[in-house]
């Protein structure tokens, strides 16, 4: 069960989270899973906001590691969460819920430009408010951005899904004897040098006092099981 009270909440929708069992691209099917899970919690009065990440279509370091531009290759990343923020909110209201998409580089044909004061605006309004483009600037990553817009946005929790279900001692898929927490501090965090998301966005999350749940991606009911305490997770606080 959350341990604090959530009205307004931030969720880190990887790529790989929309590509379901192939590696590449959007499976439908999960698309669809993923939009009613998230409209299911909107309807339920939580205010949701979203960032996506194009993992499951480019990225940036790929094409750098080939030699090519890294801010050539962020921009490529960077329209893939913009490709899959779309397809997200089209998704989403398939399936009878409001969703807006704001885009954090500008395109206008395609999706309003990001700003704090409407994204706030929509939050309140009820709509599963999808910020794409990650923080329009290269050489970070969509989990940076989450945490960012997650400030920004003034959510009450940065929801973030992982292979393992929680923050461990070790990798449990190495170490068999590998702690799960509950619940973890910051600074036991960078102590023990455990891994939550990369260092940027750690380090956002801790100076604005963020609460990050880590849960696993595919456990069943999503954020509501781990809100509701029915799915196990780690919340890192203060
Ligand atoms: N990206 C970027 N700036 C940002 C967010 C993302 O340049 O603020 C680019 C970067 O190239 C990254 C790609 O977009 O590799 C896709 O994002 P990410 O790898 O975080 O997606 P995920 O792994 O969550 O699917």
């Amino acid at each position: 069960m959350a341990s604090h009270s959530l009205k307004r909440i931030l969720i880190k929708v990887s790529g790989e989270a929309l590509a379901g069992d192939n590696s590449f691209g959007i499976e439908p099917e999960f698309l669809d899973q993923v939009a009613k899970q998230l409209w299911d919690l909107s309807k339920s009065g939580l205010e949701v906001a979203i960032v996506v990440g194009g993992g499951n279509i480019f990225r940036g370091m790929a094409v750098a590691a080939g030699g090519a531009d890294r801010v050539v290759g962020d921009h490529m990343g960077m329209l893939a969460t913009v490709i899959n923020s779309l397809a997200l909110g089209d998704a989403i209201k398939r399936c009878g819920g409001q969703a807006k998409v704001y885009s954090n580089i500008a395109m206008p044909a395609v999706a309003d430009t990001f700003t704090v004061r409407d994204a706030r605006r929509a939050l309140a309004e009820g709509k599963i408010t999808i910020c794409a483009g990650g923080s329009g600037n290269p050489f970070f990553t969509t989990d940076t951005a989450a945490a960012l817009k997650a400030v920004e946005l003034q959510c009450d929790a940065l929801f973030k899904g992982t292979q393992v279900d929680g923050v461990y001692s070790a990798d449990p898929k190495q170490v068999a004897d590998a702690e799960r927490y509950d619940r973890i501090s910051y600074d036991d965090v960078i102590a023990n040098d455990l891994k939550v998301m990369d260092m940027a966005a750690f380090a956002l999350a801790r100076d604005n006092n963020l609460p990050i749940y880590v849960y696993q991606l595919d456990v069943d009911g999503g954020v509501r099981a781990v809100i509701d305490g029915t799915a196990v997770s780690t919340l890192v606080t203060g």
